[in-house]
C-alpha cells in the first residue's frame, strides 16, 4: 500500500515533526476509503510537552514588536499561495471535498486570515483614559498558551483562523485537528516555521477526543478555541471553566434562510443550494431551514429541483465534480437516518435520497413542519428542508424558534424589509441577498447554543487577549486616615 499523503511524522512540537507515542490513527480518503497516511495519537505526556514548550517560547515571541510578528504571518500566507495547488489536493485527500472547492475556499481563506491579522499587527494598541490629572492607560496583553481544537469540515481554514489572531497577539498555540482530518494543520505548522516562526509557538498534537480533553485541562492552557458540535462544546466549555479559561466556541446550527415572494428567484435558488450543498452540506452555518413565502414556493421548488438535478457528483479530484463523498461511513449513516426520519414523518422528497456508499446526493424535502426532526436537528449533510410561510412576522417567529443561533439569511428586493428581518433574526452572522460568505474582514460566530466569541475581523483579537489597566497617579495620595 502506498501512503500517498504520509507526513514526516504525526505531531509537530517545538518546531519539528515528532512521532506520536499513542494509538494508531489511520487517515482515509473519504472517496475510496483507502488509507492515505498512518499517524499516531499524542500520548498524554506529549500533550504536556507541547504545552510546556509553548509556555517556554511564548514570552520571547510576545516581546517582539507586533509588526515583526505580523511579518511572519504575511510570509506564511505567501508560501500558502505559492503552494496553492499542492495544498488543495492534500485538503481534498484529507476531507473528500471536491478540488474545485478546496482550490478556492479552504487554504485561500486560511491565507486571507494570515494576511489580515499579519496586517493588523501594527494597529494593536491600548487606550489612554484621561482623568483630569491622573490617567489610566490600558495594555492589551496576550493570554499565554492557547489551545485550538478543530472540526473536520474545514481543517486547514480552521487552523489558520485560530492561529492567525492568537499568534499575532503574542500567544503560543497547541492545535489539535479532528482525528478525521489531521493533515492540514501539520502543513501549517511547517509553513509557519519556514516563514520564521520561532520553535514552540505553534504546535500540533493529534488524537481523538481524549487528547483534546487532556489539552483543555492542561494547567498551562489559558484559552480554548473549539470548532465542533454543540455537545462537544458543552463538555469543553465546562472543562475550561474549572480553570477559568477563556473560550471561543464555534458550534453547530440549524440556520434559517427566509425567502420572500419578491426575491430574485434565480438568486434565491443559488443561495439555497450554496447554503445546503457546498462542502457536501458539511458546513456549520448552512441554512438548512429554507422558509419560502407562499407566492413563490412552487416556482422555487420547480427551479431548485431542475438545478439540483444537474449537480455533478463523483470523484473529488475531477475538476468537474461539484459534490463529493461524505467524510466517513458513520456520518453518512447519520445523514441517511435523518432522511429516513423525514420520509417517516411525512415530508415530501423533492429530489435526492439516501444514495449509496460514500455518497449522499443533494436532497430536498418540501411540505415539512417545524416540529419534524429534519427541521429541528443539525444533520451536517446535504439535506435541505423547505418550509412555507405567509407573513414576515410569522417567518421571524418560526425562524427564531430554535435553540441555535449561528447564522441566518433573508432574500428580498425590499431593502427596508431585508434590514428589519436581519435585525430580528437571532443569529451571530446574517446575510441579506447572499449566503455563507465569511470573509475574514467580518466577525463570525454564534449566539444561543451555537457558541460564544467571534472569529475573524478585529473582534477576534479581543478573544485572544486580556486588558490590563494601569492607573497613574500624578499628584499626592489623598487618604482619610
Ligand atoms: P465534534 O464536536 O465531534 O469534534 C470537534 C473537535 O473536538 C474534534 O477535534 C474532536 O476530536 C474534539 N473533541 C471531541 N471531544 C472532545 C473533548 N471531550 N474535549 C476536547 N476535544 C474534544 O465535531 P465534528 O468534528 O464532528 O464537526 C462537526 C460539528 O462541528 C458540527 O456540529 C458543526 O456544526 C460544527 N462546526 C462548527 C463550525 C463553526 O464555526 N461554528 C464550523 C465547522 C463545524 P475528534 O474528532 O478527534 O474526536
Amino acid at each position: 500500500m502506498t501512503l500517498i499523503a504520509q507526513p514526516a511524522a504525526s505531531l509537530y512540537i517545538n518546531g519539528a515533526f515528532v512521532e506520536g507515542q499513542g494509538d494508531a490513527l489511520p487517515v482515509r480518503y473519504p472517496f475510496t476509503g483507502e488509507v492515505i497516511a498512518e499517524l499516531h495519537e499524542a500520548s498524554v505526556a506529549q500533550v504536556a510537552e507541547a504545552t510546556a514548550v509553548a509556555e517556554a517560547a511564548q514570552p520571547a515571541w510576545a516581546a517582539l514588536r507586533p509588526v515583526e510578528r505580523g511579518r511572519v504571518l504575511l510570509r506564511a500566507a505567501q508560501i500558502i499561495r505559492e503552494r496553492a495547488e499542492e495544498l488543495a489536493r492534500l485538503e481534498t485527500l484529507d476531507t473528500g471535498k471536491p478540488l474545485q472547492e478546496t482550490r478556492v475556499a479552504d487554504w485561500p481563506s486560511g491565507a486571507d486570515a494570515l494576511e489580515y491579522f499579519g496586517g493588523l499587527a501594527a494597529t494593536l494598541t491600548g487606550q489612554a483614559i484621561p482623568l483630569g490629572g491622573d490617567f489610566v492607560y490600558t495594555i492589551r496583553e496576550p493570554l499565554g498558551v492557547c489551545a485550538g481544537i478543530g472540526a473536520w469540515n474545514y481543517p486547514s481554514q480552521i487552523a489558520c483562523w485560530k492561529a492567525a489572531p492568537a499568534l499575532v497577539m503574542g500567544n503560543a498555540m497547541v492545535f489539535k485537528p479532528s482525528e478525521e482530518t489531521p493533515l492540514g494543520a501539520l502543513q501549517l505548522a511547517a509553513i509557519l516555521t519556514e516563514a520564521g516562526l520561532p520553535a514552540g509557538i505553534f504546535n500540533v498534537v493529534q488524537g481523538r477526543g481524549a487528547v483534546g480533553a487532556a489539552l483543555v485541562t492542561d494547567p498551562r492552557v489559558a484559552k480554548v478555541s473549539l470548532t465542533g458540535s454543540v455537545a462537544t462544546g458543552q463538555r469543553v466549555y465546562a472543562a475550561a471553566a474549572e480553570g477559568m479559561r477563556h473560550v471561543t466556541m464555534e458550534l453547530g446550527g440549524k440556520s434559517p434562510l427566509v425567502i420572500f415572494d419578491d426575491a430574485d428567484l434565480e438568486d434565491a435558488v443559488s443561495a439555497a443550494m450554496l447554503a445546503n450543498f457546498y462542502s457536501t452540506g458539511q458546513i456549520c452555518s448552512n441554512g438548512t431551514r429554507v422558509f419560502v413565502q407562499d407566492g413563490i414556493r412552487e416556482a422555487f421548488l420547480a427551479r431548485l429541483a431542475e438545478r439540483v438535478g444537474r449537480v455533478r457528483m463523483g470523484d473529488p479530484m475531477d475538476e468537474e465534480t461539484q459534490h463529493g463523498p461524505i467524510i466517513n461511513p458513520v456520518q453518512a449513516g447519520k445523514i441517511r437516518a435523518a432522511i429516513a426520519s423525514g420520509l417517516a414523518e411525512g415530508a415530501r422528497l423533492v429530489c435526492g435520497g439516501p444514495g449509496e456508499g460514500a455518497f449522499v446526493p443533494p436532497t430536498v424535502f418540501a411540505d415539512a413542519e417545524d416540529g419534524m426532526q429534519i427541521a429541528r436537528e443539525e444533520i451536517f449533510g446535504p439535506v435541505m428542508t423547505v418550509l412555507g410561510f405567509a407573513s414576515e412576522d410569522e417567518a421571524i417567529r418560526r425562524a427564531n424558534a430554535t435553540p441555535y443561533g449561528l447564522a441566518a439569511g433573508v432574500f428580498t428586493r425590499d431593502l427596508a424589509r431585508g434590514h428589519r428581518v436581519a435585525a430580528a433574526l437571532q443569529a451571530g452572522t446574517t446575510w441579506i441577498n447572499a449566503y455563507n460568505l465569511t470573509p475574514v474582514e467580518a466577525p463570525f460566530g454564534g449566539v444561543k447554543l451555537s457558541g460564544v466569541g467571534r472569529e475573524n475581523s478585529a473582534a477576534a483579537i479581543e478573544h485572544y487577549s486580556q486588558v490590563k489597566s494601569v492607573y497613574v497617579g500624578m499628584g499626592g495620595v489623598d487618604a482619610p486616615y
